[in-house]
This record gives structure tokens, C-alpha cells and sequence, in this order.
């Protein structure tokens, strides 16, 4: 019999690639998402799959999941600082009482639960590179908090539930993932820098540029949780490319990527803006037997390339998102 499992969060960009990844391995997949930030174009391929359901529901509210389960995989949150920015109150919902759902959900079923949790735990680290045993250091009340702390909460309620129910757990801490299906200017850096390239706009550093990133390739990140999830390891693993790059010098080179002459423009860095990130992969290395194969280079390139694909047409519809509707509530 095929196992099953549930994702949240399964029209976003990991989410989706999620679904793919877990159907190709011939999983029965439900999706799940409330489409505030997910986009149902990231899984319409799917929909005729007869091994993939798709559920639009917001699971801050009660989650139901008919039949049986044998893992969940808890993906459903906004994932950059202008989403998280726009509709705090949400971030912070699905990060805690969502999280709290699904941990119920995974009790009820007796599934096992992998959590994406992020980087953003870590806050503006002083350990550099990051291990797992880092505390962090965290703005709670600062732009970022509603982000931070709902994951620093979630890490510490799937603890709760794995120390005191016995639950099956994981934690995937996630640092910066790219690749086709990102939201074109959702704030982040790679789709900011694509969309500008294409739009032939010059691109727009933050601060002196010389903060630091370490940008992970969606199918390595992929790879990772699969192995995590499948893996008897509960305390929290970095998944991440620990090749780290100044943001100024990655617009240099996305300049010699798209072959294109922008200048580059400096604009104010953002509040607690991390002024480096690179994740110590050690962990990973030694019980996941994992670590990521595509370059930067390589990545980039079918990243750009995919973007450079779509019509007009279509690189508009993923650029902007209207959550005017989801503000005030
Ligand atoms: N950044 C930038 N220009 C942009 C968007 C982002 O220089 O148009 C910077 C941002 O200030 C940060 C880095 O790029 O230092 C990565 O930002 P992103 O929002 O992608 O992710 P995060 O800060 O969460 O790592």
C-alpha cells in the first residue's frame, strides 16, 4: 500500500516541489494550502494526478484529514520579510496555533511530523557558521519577531509533543532556497535580482551590500527533508548550501549571468537585517549522509532560465499578490 502524506503549505515553492518530489517516490499526496501566499499555478500539473488531492483550507483553523496518515509535512507559512511584514498576525498564526494543528493531527493518526522550521532562528547570528547547538539571537518585538519566535515556538511545541506524547518528530532548519516557482518581488533577494534583470531595471542592494548569504538549490533542499523525514533523528538539522556570497557580489554576479549592463543601486538595509548567514552542514553530513550537489552557477542558471521562459503575461501574475483581503482579519 502507498503511504500517505499530508503537506501544508503545498502551493508554495517548497511545498510544491515537495509534492513532486513525494509522488515521484510514489506517495499519495494531500495538499494543502490557504493560497494567501501560495499560488495554485505551482501545482496545477498535478491535479490530474489520481495519487494527488488537493484541500484549500487554512489550517490555523481545525485540520481534518480523512483516512489514514503516515507523515505530515508542515510547510505552510509566509517565507519572506515583505509577507511577513504585510500579514504579521497570519505568520505568527500558522507558525504557532497551525503548528499546534498539525501536531495534533499527526497524534491523532500516528503519523510522523516533519516541521520547516528556517535560519531565522538563528536571528542575526554572533556563532558564524551556524551549528544546531547555536541559541540564536533573536529580535522578539522587531520586524522579523512575528517570523522568528512563531518558528522558535514551533521548534518548541514539536519538542513538547515528542518528549511528552512520544510523537515522531523532525525539524528541518531551512536556510536560503531558490529555484523556479518563486514568487517573482515577494521581497527576496534571487527574485528581486531575476525580475529586475528581466524588466531591465538596475538591481537594488540593501545597505553596503556586504551581508552574507549561503543560497541553497531547491532540488538539494528537496533532498534533504526527503532524507530527514525518512531519517530516526528528532533534535533540529540544518539543510542548507554553506557556499556563502556577499549580496553585492552576487548582483555582480547575476549581472555576468543575464549578460545584461544594469548598474547597481544601493538602497536603506532593512531592519535587523542578518549580516551574515552560512550554515554548518555538519550535522546533515553525518546523519543524513547529505549534502548539496548543484553549484550556484548551475542553479542560477535554470533558475533564470525558467523565469526567462514565462510569458508576459505570466511573469506578471507572479509578481504581485493582493492580500488586502487577509489584513485586517
Ligand atoms: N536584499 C537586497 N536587495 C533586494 C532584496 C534583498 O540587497 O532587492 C538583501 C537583503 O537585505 C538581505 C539579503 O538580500 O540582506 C537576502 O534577503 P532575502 O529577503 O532574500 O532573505 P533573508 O534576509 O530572509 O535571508
Amino acid at each position: 500500500m502507498a503511504k500517505r502524506i499530508l503537506i501544508t503549505g503545498a502551493a508554495g515553492f517548497l511545498g510544491s516541489h515537495l509534492c513532486d518530489r513525494f509522488l515521484k517516490e510514489g506517495f499519495e499526496v494531500i495538499g494543502m494550502d490557504n493560497l494567501i501566499t501560495g499560488d495554485l499555478r505551482n501545482i496545477e500539473h498535478l491535479m490530474k494526478e489520481r495519487k494527488f488531492d488537493f484541500h484549500h483550507h487554512d489550517i490555523t483553523k481545525f485540520v481534518h484529514a480523512p483516512g489514514e496518515l503516515d507523515y505530515i509535512l508542515h510547510f505552510a507559512s509566509p517565507a519572506s520579510p515583505i509577507d511577513y511584514l504585510k500579514i504579521p498576525i497570519q505568520t505568527l498564526k500558522v507558525g504557532s496555533v497551525g503548528t499546534l494543528h498539525c501536531l495534533g493531527l499527526a497524534k491523532e493518526k500516528n503519523a510522523r511530523i516533519l516541521i520547516a522550521s528556517t535560519s531565522e532562528v538563528y536571528g542575526d547570528p554572533l556563532v558564524h557558521p551556524q551549528n544546531e547547538e547555536y541559541y540564536g539571537n533573536v529580535n522578539a518585538i522587531g520586524p522579523r519577531g512575528v517570523y522568528d519566535e512563531a518558528k522558535r515556538f514551533q521548534e518548541s511545541i514539536t519538542m513538547a509533543y515528542h518528549r511528552f506524547h512520544g510523537l515522531e518528530t523532525r525539524i528541518a532548519r531551512i536556510f536560503n532556497t531558490y529555484g523556479p516557482r518563486m514568487r517573482l518581488n515577494d521581497g527576496r533577494v534571487i527574485p528581486a535580482f531575476i525580475g529586475q534583470a528581466l524588466r531591465g531595471e538596475d538591481l537594488t542592494v540593501f545597505g553596503d551590500g556586504s551581508q552574507t548569504r549561503s543560497f541553497c538549490y531547491v532540488d538539494d533542499q528537496v533532498e534533504g527533508i526527503y532524507r530527514l523525514l525518512l531519517s530516526d533523528y528528532s533534535d533540529p538539522v540544518n539543510i542548507g548550501n554553506p557556499n556563502e556570497i556577499s549580496i553585492l557580489d552576487f548582483a555582480r554576479e547575476i549581472i555576468k549571468l543575464t549578460g545584461t549592463d544594469q548598474e547597481i543601486v544601493f538602497k536603506e538595509l532593512p531592519q535587523d537585517d542578518p549580516l551574515q548567514r552560512q550554515p554548518d552542514i555538519s550535522r546533515a553530513r553525518e546523519i543524513l549522509k547529505w549534502e548539496p550537489k548543484v553549484s550556484r552557477e548551475e542553479g542560477m542558471k535554470i533558475t533564470y532560465d525558467y523565469f526567462k521562459s514565462l510569458s508576459p503575461e505570466e511573469l506578471q501574475k507572479r509578481e504581485h499578490k493582493d492580500f488586502s483581503e487577509h489584513i485586517r482579519r
